[in-house]
Order: structure tokens, then sequence, then C-alpha cells
């Protein structure tokens, strides 16, 4: 049986920055996962870029029963600290909109570094763990398909079941039920949404809009697809509480219905859907128009109106429409309640020695690089107290 100091659960981005961390406090460190190559998450994010951290990181881009949780963490590891780790490396970074950072080189490169930095860890590939005991009031005892281990403390960092074709397992909420923790109900989140507003021949469009859940307005864009919506501002609204109907302003910047009066006066004799297709893409404006043959002048005010008001607000009833899927979605929302953890040191407040970290807690981030932060962060505050 191998003993060490600090044994992980979950060779992804938060159990890798536990590792770094908990080795630079010299302590003896093994790192656990089910799968051949560790941060698999990492290595595919951003569209291969890897998204690493965003400037506007605090506590209102995060979600969860208790998204204040993530206060103590972020407030110690900031977006400057990341960059500062990625320039370590000799890293080079691109800002895709201003303070939201990708790897220049590609993500296999921030996989790359992971890796330097845990160099002195003892990596145990291809080991699922099964179960985790505590032996005595110091020692747990972790077993997997291959090995047992022996330590003092213990890192989940075992990620979200989101893209289970990467290899993913709901170990990490198993172990904290057995521990006497809560787990909050998962679901996929960052995803596309199946709803048949839109008929499959518009599938391909794409537009800047403005989408708004609750009190919340995010602008970005949308995709129409072939089972519904996806794209950044429907991705990011699915991370949200969903308790509201989604409204989609597609002309955000506008009054549409005082724009088609003045058109209408000035221009009547122009087609309506040619109209709309100065600002909207042509087939969505020709589907919005749907009389192709009538010019803008033929149209009443009162029927301008229904279509300006179709433009600007786009209801997507919140019975209408499901998340796509966990096989697609970045993200899941739930997880292991922060309730019983210690958002100072990533410590269970049920099972002294006992840590988690990243996405397997009740956390998740917006869409931008808030995710991987809080996996870097967290994964830093567990080690450093594991
Ligand atoms: C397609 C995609 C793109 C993304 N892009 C971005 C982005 O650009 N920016 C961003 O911020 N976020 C992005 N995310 C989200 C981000 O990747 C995750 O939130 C983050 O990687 C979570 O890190 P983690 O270490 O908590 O978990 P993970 O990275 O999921 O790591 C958990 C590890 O634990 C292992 N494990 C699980 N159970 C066991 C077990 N029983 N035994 C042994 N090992 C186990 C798993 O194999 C896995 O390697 C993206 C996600 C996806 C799916």
């Amino acid at each position: 049986m191998k003993t060490y100091d600090v044994i992980i659960v979950g060779a992804g981005a938060a159990g890798l920055s536990a590792a770094k961390t908990a080795l630079e406090l010299s302590k003896k460190v093994a790192i656990i996962d089910l799968g051949d190559k560790p941060a698999r998450k990492v290595a595919i994010s951003g569209g291969g870029r890897c998204n690493f951290t965003n400037d506007a990181i605090a506590p209102n881009r995060y979600f969860g029963e208790n998204a204040d949780f993530v206060r103590s963490a972020i407030s110690k590891v900031s977006s400057q600290d990341i960059l500062n780790w990625v320039k370590s490396h000799h890293l080079k970074w691109i800002e895709k909109t201003a303070g939201q950072y990708f790897c220049a080189t590609g993500a296999q490169d921030v996989v790359n570094a992971l890796l330097q930095d845990i160099k002195s860890a003892d990596l145990f590939l291809n080991n699922l763990t099964t179960d985790i005991t505590k032996s005595d009031e110091e020692t747990f005892v972790i077993k997997t398909d291959k090995n047992i281990f022996k330590s003092k403390s213990i890192v989940i960092a075992t990620g979200g079941i989101s893209y289970p074709v990467l290899g993913v397992s709901d170990f990490g909420y198993k172990i904290a039920k057995k521990f006497g923790h809560k787990i909050v109900p998962v679901r996929p989140a960052l995803c596309a949404i199946s709803t048949k507003m839109f008929p499959p021949e518009l599938s391909g469009i794409s537009f800047e809009a403005e989408a708004s859940i609750g009190k919340e307005k995010i602008k970005d864009s949308i995709l129409i697809t072939h089972f519904g919506l996806g794209g950044p501002a429907i991705y990011r609204a699915t991370v949200r509480n969903l308790i509201d109907d989604i409204h989609i302003n597609l002309l955000p910047d506008i009054n549409v219905f005082d724009w088609l009066k003045v058109v209408k006066t000035t221009e009547g004799k122009r087609n309506l859907a040619t109209v709309l297709s100065s600002k909207l893409p042509a087939r969505l404006a020709r589907y919005i128009a749907q009389d192709a043959s009538k010019n803008i002048a033929d149209f009443k005010d009162s029927e301008l109106k229904v279509i300006a008001e179709k433009i600007s607000n786009l209801v997507v009833p919140k019975d209408s429409f499901k998340l796509y899927n966990l096989q697609s979605a970045e993200v899941v929302r739930g997880g292991v309640s922060t309730a019983e953890i210690s958002s100072k040191t990533m410590e269970s407040k049920l099972c002294p020695g006992l840590f988690f970290a990243g996405e397997v807690l009740d956390i998740a981030g917006d869409l931008g690089g808030f995710n991987l932060h809080w996996a870097f962060a967290s994964g830093r505050i567990a080690g450093e107290n594991a």
C-alpha cells in the first residue's frame, strides 16, 4: 500500500492546480485519474484555444445555491495571478474580447504547463477510484480498480458529469454523500436548448442579439440549429436560474416599431423582407416578414407593431424548451453543496482532511474563462490547506 501526504482524485484543472500547490509546500502528492491522459477538458477547452481566465472574475459571474461561496477563493487568486502563471511558462495569450484570455498557441500548451508543475507528484492514470474510507482519525484509504493508497488528506477534484465522451464519473458526488454532504441536483449548463420555435430550414443562421432571463440581459450571438437555439447568448442563459421565459431581442439597439414606421413613410414601396434584411440575416428577415410579396406601405401600423414585437421581444416560454443535453454541455449546474464546505480552505466541515475543488462543487461559472478560473483558484486553495 502506497502512502502519501495528499491524494488528489481527478487530474483536471482543479486537481493539477491543487497538486502544484501541495508540492510547493513539500508534500508527498499522488494524483489519480480514470483516463489515460490528464486534463482532457482543458485540452479541448475554448475551441482548442483554452479560455483560461477573464478580468471580469466576480461572484456575480458564478451560479449555484450559494454562488457567493467563490468570493474567498477568487479574492486570493485573481486573473492577474493566472496570467502570471501563464507568463512563467513562457506562453502567450490573446484576448478574444477585452479581458477574455485564450492561449495563443493552443490548449495543449496549457496542459503541458500544468503537467510541468506536477512532475514530482506520482500520477496514476487509468485508475478508477472506487471507494474512500477513513481507517482512523488521521488516515484515509483510497481504493482504485488497480491500487490501494493511504493518505492524511484527500482532494476530490472529479469534475462534473457533462461531456461524458471524455471520461467522467459521479464518484465525487457519491463520496461526498457517503461523508454526509448534500448533493444539489445536477443539470446541463452552458449548452444549447431544444425548441420548435424556428423551422429547420432556418438552421445555421447566426445573429447578434440580446437574451434576457429574469432581470439579466445578455448581449451576444445566437445560432439557430436544426433542433433549437445555441450560440454564446443561449449558453450563457442556460447557466443562470431558469425560472423565467427567455426573451430575445433581435435588434436591441433600436426601437423597431419606430424604425419600421419611418421606412413606411419614406420608402413605402420597399418590400418588408428587404427592409428587415438590412438589419437581420436575409433568411430570418424573410421568415419574420412572412408575406414576401408585400411592400412595407401595404402593412397597417398595427401589423407592423406585431412584427416589431416579434423582433424585439421574441419569447421562448420556459415550458417550451429543454436544455439540450449533458453530452454537449460545457459544464453542469449542481454538485456537492457548498453549505458544508469551508470557502476559505475547501475542507469539508463534516470530515476533516477531506477537500473539494473545481466543478464537482455546486458552482458553475459563466462562459468566458470563469470555469477554468474557478478550477484553478479552488484547486490552489485546496492544495494549500490539504
Ligand atoms: C467542450 C468544453 C469546452 C470548455 N471550454 C472552457 C473554456 O474555454 N474556459 C473555461 O473556463 N471552461 C471551459 N470548459 C469548462 C471547464 O473545462 C471545466 O469546468 C473544468 O475543466 C473543470 O475542471 P475540474 O478539474 O473541476 O474537472 P475535470 O476537468 O472534469 O477533471 C476531473 C477529472 O476527474 C477524473 N475522475 C472523475 N471520476 C474519477 C474517478 N472515480 N476516479 C479517478 N478519476 C476520476 C476525470 O477523469 C477527470 O479527468 C469547457 C468544457 C467543455 C466540455
